[in-house]
């Protein structure tokens, strides 16, 4: 097939639809166009979605905003440390910074690529106050083995959900768990995307209420409150220093639509991925690890490994594919492999060998609501064509 006079195959696209544009254009239109009624709805719909209307959800300009209100909610400060993946955005981390606390970073179970439960156990000090476990490419991280951990050392638990919606542990939706906090990401290639935006979802009505305080300049009561309330509406009490993470109505107006298509979007991304594994299976790669049966797989990434004895190393492949018309990534540059995160805890390669061997055979291809079974056939053919080479 010759591949040179189609269109580049972007890495990632947003699906946006005539729905999501009318209701901007509705808060446009509407005089409020900050955080509001669409937000409130937004926030009510998502707790709809996962299934349990008593969940507090707190709709943030970001999920980096999300997991530094969670930990600032948590208490989370000098001397603390949290324990996460080496395998995972540095967003995941930096959040511990802000607090002054410090991260332990742990490698991964090479089977699922997800935080390995082993290694976070061999982490923990007497200074441990929390595990951030990643849903890596939208596979549920061994969640019942973390919170098992968690609760036998007293330790909270955040999810950094930014994958995986909708995915399922145990056949329950990730954001319904007995974690202390789970928080789900809306940036421009996540499986749903409000631009920029994300939502921190928890149980517990005091952290609830603390990152509400906390996510707009720590105000004890918010802009539209004071603006449809019945008595003057001047008068605010500063509580705390807080943050600027609300997330504004215009984007809440895209995050109602696009959450009402997430089901779909989950069902096309099973489809493509499993197009991919079956074009795939006969090469010299490592599959993307399989959902246990019957669990939901957001397949927010697709991401192959090559094997040893490929014909290509990853960094060729991805030039091939290029060539080819084709955009790749790699998710992620382990956070051992960062300057900032090497230097600051002197981190070495060979104390994260599973994320390591990963980083170096993995690559991202593209997958997504707007490609076709076509799209996925040009993209295998190009990487059979590269890799039997
Ligand atoms: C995208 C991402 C984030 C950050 O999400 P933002 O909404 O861009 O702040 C955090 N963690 C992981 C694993 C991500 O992929």
């Amino acid at each position: 097939m010759s591949t040179d006079k189609l269109p580049f195959l972007p890495f990632a696209l947003p699906e946006i639809g005539e729905e999501e544009i009318a209701e901007v254009v509705d808060t446009l239109r509407s005089g409020w166009v900050t955080t509001g009624p669409k937000a409130r709805r937004f926030e009510t719909d998502f707790a709809a979605f996962l299934g349990d209307e008593a969940l507090h959800c707190i709709a943030v300009n970001s999920a980096t905003a999300g997991l530094h209100l969670a930990l600032e909610a948590l208490n989370i400060g000098p001397g603390d440390e949290v324990i996460t993946t080496t395998h995972t955005f540095t967003a995941t981390a930096e959040v511990v910074r802000y607090l002054g606390a410090d991260v332990k970073l742990v490698d991964i179970d090479p089977a699922t690529l997800n935080i390995s439960p082993a290694a976070i156990e061999a982490a923990i000090t007497p200074r441990t106050k929390c595990i951030i476990p990643v849903h890596y490419a939208g596979l549920a991280a061994d969640m019942t083995a973390i919170l098992d951990i968690a609760q036998r050392h007293g330790l909270k638990v955040v999810e950094d959900a930014a994958h995986a919606l909708p995915t399922t542990h145990a056949g329950q939706m990730i954001g319904t768990l007995a974690s202390d906090a789970t928080v789900f990401s809306f940036y421009a290639n996540k499986t749903i995307t409000t631009g920029e935006g994300g939502m921190l979802v928890t149980r517990n009505a005091a952290l609830a209420a603390r990152a509400k305080v906390m996510r707009l300049h720590g105000i004890n009561r918010d802009a539209f409150d004071r603006f449809t309330a019945k008595v003057p509406s001047w008068y605010y009490e500063i509580v705390a220093p807080g943050f600027k993470y609300n997330l504004t109505d215009i984007a809440a107006a895209l995050g109602i639509h696009q959450l009402k298509r997430a089901r779909d979007f989950q069902a096309k991304r099973a489809v493509l991925a499993q197009a991919y594994n079956e074009a795939l299976a006969d090469l010299p790669v490592v599959l993307p690890p399989a959902p246990q049966p019957g669990e939901l797989h957001s397949w927010h990434l697709y991401v192959l490994r090559l094997k040893p004895e490929a014909a290509l190393q990853r960094d060729a492949l991805i030039e091939a594919l290029y060539a080819a018309g084709i955009g790749c990534s790699v998710h992620y540059i382990p956070l051992h492999q960062h300057p900032y995160w090497k230097s600051c805890y002197a981190l070495r390669a060979q104390d994260f060998v599973h994320s390591q061997t990963a980083y170096e055979q993995m690559l991202s291809l593209p997958l997504y609501t707007r490609m076709s079974l076509d799209d996925v056939e040009r993209v295998t053919t190009a990487v059979r064509q590269s890799l039997m080479s």
